[in-house]
């Protein structure tokens, strides 16, 4: 994702801003690199990072029953799962074994996979990608769409604990919770390869599987169906603060915060915002109501697409109240639109 605001606060121009993102991102690229030159020498290997974490009690997931049925523990293994497989961009060894693994969690949750095979023209060429959606179907025809991206930053030892193997491993985790059980409204959980940039995010090179899985969807008339699509992305920190994203569609937006407060999350989904460019603008651009749930002030800045991105970042609690809140707004969502 690139964030369209400036991280001191200035506003810059919204999409299409080719300019304004190049500009962010020269200054966050160069934010990157000044902190990888600035680490001690005796900073710990990568690898290191792979080892458990302690997890503090602070971070300690609150348990199932108090989460709707999500197990925090179960979205925070998987996310430990894929920092394990290594960097995973695109056509890469690690994001192959991925995909293998989405795959075989999700049938054992006895989720109708479908996976879409496409090759993506990138500034680096032609480029073999995948998306995998789980399907629950439904018993009406409205279609409540997930969205999660699982590739991460092309950069040597990105291991993308957060971004974005934390939304990733939500959303693995509400395949769980959602497969088999009968609904109005079908949930269809996308898992997007392709979002980040493969050299620098402008209109064409990001988002790669959000704009495949919107024109296919398009192009096969099935468009019409989705009425909600719920995006997440980077939701694992510890202190985790979302903030409502501007261009996202109002009502969607106060649906997912409104069940938030309910919830008593208002110090995590909080009412400043932020703009963001990630997956929900193919189908914003296709006038089908999205919404980002995004740590928009971890974008911009360390650990933020540098090689700190790691496990011991990652916060269960923060996976479980996002996980909470998604199980209760696709059961308003259902609500809605039976
Ligand atoms: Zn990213």
């Amino acid at each position: 994702m690139s964030l369209t605001q400036h991280p001191a606060g200035l506003k810059l121009r919204y999409s299409p801003a080719p300019i304004s993102c190049a500009l962010f991102l020269t200054l966050a690229f160069a934010a990157c690199a000044r902190s990888s030159a600035e680490k001690p020498a005796t900073s710990a290997p990568t690898t290191q990072s792979f080892a458990a974490p302690r997890i503090s009690p602070d971070d300690a997931p609150l348990s199932p029953e108090k989460t709707g049925g999500f197990d925090a523990a179960r979205a925070y293994a998987h996310v430990e799962k894929q920092v394990a497989f290594g960097p995973r961009p695109p056509e890469s060894a690690s994001i192959r074994r991925t995909q293998e693994y989405l795959r075989s969690e999700l049938t054992s949750y006895g989720c109708q996979v479908d996976e879409d095979n496409f090759s993506a023209q990138t500034p680096l060429g032609a480029m073999a990608m995948k998306n995998i959606i789980a399907k629950v179907p439904g018993s009406g025809d409205s279609v409540i769409l997930l969205l999660t991206h699982y590739d991460t930053l092309r950069k040597e030892k990105f291991v993308g604990a957060n971004d974005a193997a934390s939304s990733t491993g939500v959303m693995l985790e509400m395949a769980r919770l959602l497969c088999g059980k009968k609904r109005s409204v079908a949930v269809w959980i996308a898992f997007l390869d392709g979002e980040e940039a493969q050299v620098r995010w402008t209109d064409t090179d990001s988002v790669y599987g959000s704009r495949q899985l919107a024109a296919k969807l398009a192009l096969s008339g099935e468009l019409k169906r989705i009425k909600a699509v719920v995006l997440a992305d980077i939701v694992g920190q510890r202190d985790l603060k979302l903030k409502r994203e501007s261009d996202s569609t109002p009502w969607l937006t106060d649906l997912v915060w409104s069940t938030a407060d309910r919830l008593g999350y208002s110090s995590v989904f909080v009412n400043d915002r932020i703009a963001m460019q990630d997956d929900h603008l193919p189908f914003l651009r296709r006038n089908v109501p999205a919404v980002d749930l995004i740590a928009g002030d971890y974008v911009g800045r360390p650990p933020w697409h540098t090689t700190d991105d790691t496990l011991d970042k990652i916060s269960p609690r923060s996976l479980g109240i996002v996980g909470h809140v998604l199980v209760e707004s696709v059961a308003a969502l259902d609500k809605k639109f039976r």
